[in-house]
C-alpha cells in the first residue's frame, strides 16, 4: 500500500515516464465518451483523465507503450490519437514534425 498524505493528494503519475509530479506540472487529458478526448487545461473537468508531462519524451513514451487506451480505459483509435496530437500541438510548442511522424507511425501499429 502506498502511503497517502491526508488533505488531498496533488500528485499524479505521468503516462510517459511514470514519475509522480504535482498536478500543475502536468497536462491533464480527459475523456467523456468513446473517441472524445480533450485537454483539460484547468484540470477541473470530470471524466476519466490521464496525466502527461508537457515534454516530447513523455509523449513519445506514452504512445510507444500504448498507454492511452489503457489509462483512459477505452480503445483509442488512430483518428482520436491524431486529434489529440493536434490539440497538444496547439497547447504546447514542443511538438516537432519528427514527433508527429512518430506519433502517426505508432498509432497505425496498434
Ligand atoms: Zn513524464
Amino acid at each position: 500500500m502506498r502511503e497517502r498524505r491526508k488533505g488531498g493528494n496533488k500528485e499524479r503519475r505521468c503516462l510517459g515516464c511514470f514519475q509522480l509530479r504535482r498536478k500543475e506540472q502536468l497536462l491533464r487529458i480527459a475523456t467523456f465518451a468513446p473517441e472524445c478526448v480533450i485537454i483539460d487545461e484547468a484540470q477541473r473537468l470530470g471524466g476519466r483523465g490521464a496525466y502527461l508531462c508537457p515534454m516530447a519524451d513523455c509523449l513519445i513514451a506514452s504512445v510507444k507503450r500504448r498507454q492511452w487506451g489503457r489509462s483512459l480505459r477505452q480503445p483509442i483509435s488512430e483518428q482520436t490519437l491524431t486529434d489529440l496530437l493536434r490539440q497538444l500541438k496547439r497547447h504546447t510548442l514542443w511538438l516537432t514534425g519528427d514527433l508527429q511522424r512518430l506519433w502517426q507511425r505508432e498509432a497505425v501499429k496498434r
